[in-house]
């Protein structure tokens, strides 16, 4: 960062041709309150409705994945797995943020539907990348829950797909529980390829 981008300079909410917005799993279980709360997790809330507007703003199209889990869902400790039940489908925990302001033409990426396997990446068992394909996305502008673990899937997978990701540094939060998980978890994404930029940054 040089410091000269004139006052005037746009900013890093893209959406030109070949953009897509993918909001990662930003549902109630994963909030503050909720059954598997991220630390400070509606604070991508407000990030993510300036990502929308511009969206709505430029014809960017709006893809947002939820965990969609059955009720013995294997990822559960009742289970054996490492999560309380979290996002049961149709549960008001499975809900979107509801400050979070999808419009009717979102793209809804449900992941995780079966009790057997889990799934941290909204690519995963999901067919999203044809989809993006079809659509004629290149490059997918990344935010949502939790940086550390679908936020870090999500972009993997999106990077060995072949799609351009950009990272919405305001608007994931991780759940750290190994403190620097989150840090690690960007560095490992822009290790990948993945470009993270905060908003004051210039569009491309
Ligand atoms: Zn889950």
């Amino acid at each position: 960062m040089t410091g000269t981008q004139p006052e005037s300079a746009p900013r890093a909410l893209p959406g030109g041709r070949g953009d897509a917005l993918l909001i990662v799993d930003v549902q109630c279980d994963f909030l503050p309150g909720g059954a598997l709360a991220v630390p400070d997790g509606d604070a991508v809330v407000p990030a993510l409705n300036r990502a929308l507007a511009r969206a709505q703003e430029t014809g960017m199209p709006v893809y947002a994945s939820r965990d969609w889990h059955p009720p013995n869902h294997c990822s559960f400790r009742e289970q054996g797995g490492p999560w309380p039940s979290h996002c049961v489908a149709g549960s008001p925990g499975a809900q979107f943020a509801p400050g979070l302001r999808l419009t009717g033409d979102t793209h809804i990426v449900d992941k995780a539907r079966s009790a057997e396997a889990d799934a941290y990446s909204a690519f995963d068992g999901t067919g999203l990348a044809q989809t993006l394909e079809a659509e004629g996305v290149r490059r997918v502008v990344v935010g949502g829950l939790a940086t550390d673990y679908c936020v870090l899937a999500t972009v993997r997978d999106a990077l060995r797909e072949g799609f351009e990701v950009m990272v919405l540094t305001e608007a994931v939060r991780a759940v750290d529980v190994h403190p620097g998980d989150g840090e690690k978890a960007l560095a490992d994404m822009r290790a990948a390829g993945a470009r993270l930029v905060p908003e004051s940054d210039p569009v491309p």
